[in-house]
């Protein structure tokens, strides 16, 4: 029949082989441009890395230069008015339904020499990837007819959708509007689902902007990063080799001496160390005083406050830093976890400060949570003894 291409499949074979195409866009988007080109945290044997590159030019005409130089202008500027793609700056409908224009608007020569650097350069980029950058979809929806007839039609437009939407619309908006946070990283990324298998594992934006450098983006025992097993997968392959995924610093059972290479661990895993001092002080405490709020209003936005009481500094609201305030001034013990832990912030935040006078620093935190009568926070000193650079 004249609406049949050379393949004869039906409708269902047909969606299986368009998800099965996007899939393979999506894991060259996730490993080859944001994990090894953007972030430099995956190394790629040259055979691999060069499928994803054509694959990219013949599904989507990214240019990985491009690409990179504008994501890394994102970390770099995040949230700001330079950050090419904030929906907190720019508005979540404009980033989410115009994701792709931001992006050519933001692929200007100067972005591209400044953060662009380190991206392939060479005769078949020049000549072919660059000079046609729209042949390869050309060439694609020429294919897709002659393999699927009339069906190759809506399986092209399909592909042409499929990374605006996903990853310009939804990861670079909603990443940094919806989801939860594990970190309080000094952006609004969040981990939109904690299994990543539709967007290639891009949806833990958060444990992402937290920490950059790693090639794993899950984090916790209950989160998927379906990127990651592919890694693994090509690893095994001997095409791909893994880097900066491993533990930043380790808790040694039963160290009670601190140094200065405790300091450094503590620094090291800093986001980690917040998050359980929120689950093991913060949370505890707030909860055993929950029943002190006499007043009403308090009470009603005890989960905000309990969100606020964590929350990264430079980014409460002026409104919530009020409430956080009048909570803090009714309630000294409140007051005392919550003084603690930005002195324990400090430790890392403040520059110029010698090794040896932070691991003073850090003796003295401790010695006033023991004393503190807080049982939580006596604990807690008991903990961060135990970091070491080193496992054991
Ligand atoms: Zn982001
Ligand atoms: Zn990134």
């Amino acid at each position: 029949m004249w609406h049949s291409g050379l393949l004869d499949l039906s409708l269902f074979q047909l969606a299986v082989v368009a998800l099965g195409m996007t899939h393979v866009t999506i894991v060259s988007v996730t490993l080859y441009l944001h994990r090894h080109s953007a972030h430099n945290s995956l190394d790629l044997h040259p055979v691999l890395s060069h499928f994803f590159r054509f694959w990219l030019w013949l599904t989507t005409s990214i240019n990985t230069k491009e690409w990179t130089a504008i994501h890394r202008k994102h970390h770099a500027k995040c949230e700001t008015e330079e950050d090419p793609h904030s929906p907190v700056v720019k508005g979540l409908p404009r980033v989410f339904f115009l994701g792709a224009k931001l992006y050519a608007e933001a692929a200007t020569p100067e972005n591209c020499e400044k953060y662009g650097q380190r991206t392939p350069e060479d005769w078949i980029e020049r000549n072919l990837y660059t000079r046609h950058r729209n042949l390869g979809i050309a060439l694609l929806a020429v294919a897709n007819v002659m393999l699927f007839g009339v069906h190759g039609v809506w399986i092209w437009a399909v592909q042409m959708l499929w990374i605006p939407f996903w990853a310009a619309g939804v990861i670079n908006g909603l990443g940094h509007y919806f989801g939860y946070r594990n970190y309080e990283c000094a952006d609004e990324a969040r981990n939109i689902v904690p299994w990543a298998i539709l967007v290639g594992g891009e949806e833990l934006h958060n444990n992402h902007h937290t920490y950059p450098n790693s090639s794993k983006l899950s984090r916790r025992w209950f989160e998927f990063d379906v990127g990651w097993g592919y890694i693994r997968l090509f690893q095994g392959l001997g095409l791909a080799k893994p880097k900066g995924y491993r533990p930043i610093a380790h808790s040694v059972p039963g160290k009670l001496e601190m140094d200065v290479e405790t300091v450094q661990a503590i620094a090291n895993n800093r986001f980690d160390i917040m998050r359980k001092y929120r689950k093991r002080v913060m949370e505890p405490v707030l909860q055993q005083q929950k029943m002190l709020f006499m007043e009403q209003e308090i009470r009603s936005r005890y989960k905000k406050l309990k969100k606020l009481l964590s929350r990264e500094v430079t980014l409460i609201k002026p409104k919530d830093q009020a409430q956080l305030d009048s909570l803090l001034e009714t309630n000294p013990r409140l007051r005392q976890i919550y003084d603690k832990s930005h002195e324990l912030q400090a430790l890392w935040r403040r520059r110029g400060v010698k090794p040896q006078e932070k691991l003073q620093a850090l003796m003295v935190w401790c010695r006033e949570a023991e004393t503190s009568g807080i049982r939580y926070l006596e604990e807690f000193a008991e903990h961060l003894k135990t970091y070491a650079l080193r496992p054991g």
